[in-house]
């Protein structure tokens, strides 16, 4: 059988761009924020990243997750392993200081970080603590954006930030309470850091996957219900795993995405154009 060849019009057309047209991550330097075990997103996000090559720090929130995450970051071969509580003053500036030590610079970064009182929580916005409000919008968003200040300087020659939202930031989704109103701040970060760091070529995206069932998830009242309507109401009638999620993750922060920023990026099995 001959096999189809590529004429020499096709072949001038993808020369003519000398910039990388495969997924190759080999050489880039990333922080992943948010491996708590292996159901974590950002462990789909890790292994994906370095199955294509890339060269990864990790962290993990304290002594106790250190002996879930520590294995995991020996399976990605991760240069660095380091504490990370977001709300622990001076914590999230030491892994800059390291990174900037050790690596000089950093390509990517992800935050996959999102925390809310239980109690307040599983309550109706009405009813939701000042001091809830404020520590789930302190963890889940605003420490995006100082993961965003930090990464930039070490990003002299443009990158890729990563936060992770969910549909609940746009449509009001049941028993996700105070959550739809900080990912939906979190979203309007993106957009607006996403126009601040533009011009030193620094990439701003929102992956907002689908339901998975994850520690954090287990915290949202009646999470199956999630689950079941998500599978039965998804064009393609699935849910999403986190190596679907981490793909997408992995092709963002690729330079075959340099023509994108400030994007909400649904990896949801189409779940979000379903009216
Ligand atoms: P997960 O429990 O595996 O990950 C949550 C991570 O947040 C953990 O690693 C935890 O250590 C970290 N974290 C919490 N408080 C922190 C703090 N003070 N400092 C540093 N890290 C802290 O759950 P996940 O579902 O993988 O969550 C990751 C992200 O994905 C979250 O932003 C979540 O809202 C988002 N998300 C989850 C789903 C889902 O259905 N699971 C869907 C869409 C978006």
């Amino acid at each position: 059988m001959n096999s189809p060849s590529i004429s020499t019009e096709e072949n001038t057309l993808a020369n003519s761009d000398p910039r990388p047209h495969t997924l190759d991550l080999r050489g880039q330097r990333g922080l992943i924020i948010g491996i708590a075990n292996d159901h974590s997103i950002a462990w789909g996000c890790a292994r994906s990243m370095r199955a294509l090559g890339a060269e990864l720090a990790v962290t993990y929130l304290n002594e106790k997750a250190k002996a879930w995450v520590q294995p995991l970051a020996g399976q990605l071969q991760a240069s660095l392993l380091l504490p990370c509580d977001v709300r622990q003053p001076g914590q999230l500036d030491a892994v800059f200081e390291t990174i900037r030590n050790h690596w000089g610079r950093l390509d990517f970064a992800l935050h996959a970080v999102a925390y809310a009182p239980k109690k307040d929580l599983q309550a109706p916005l009405l009813d939701t603590s000042a001091s809830g409000f404020s520590m789930a919008m302190d963890v889940s968003c605003h420490s995006f954006v100082r993961m965003a200040r930090l990464a930039a300087p070490l990003m002299e020659h443009g990158g890729t930030l990563l936060a992770t939202s969910y549909y609940g930031a746009e449509k009001v989704i049941g028993h996700y309470n105070l959550m739809g109103p900080v990912k939906a701040a979190l979203e309007a970060v993106v957009r607006q850091l996403a126009v601040e760091l533009g011009p030193q070529h620094i990439r701003v995206h929102a992956l907002s996957p689908g339901p998975v069932r994850t520690r954090a998830a287990s915290g949202i009242a009646a999470f199956d219900e999630l689950l079941d309507q998500a599978a039965r109401r998804s064009p393609e009638h699935t849910l999403v795993s986190i190596e679907e999620v981490g793909a997408v993750a992995a092709g963002l922060v690729s330079d075959l995405a340099r023509g994108m920023t400030g994007n909400v990026v649904f990896v949801d099995a189409g779940y979000h154009i379903m009216g």
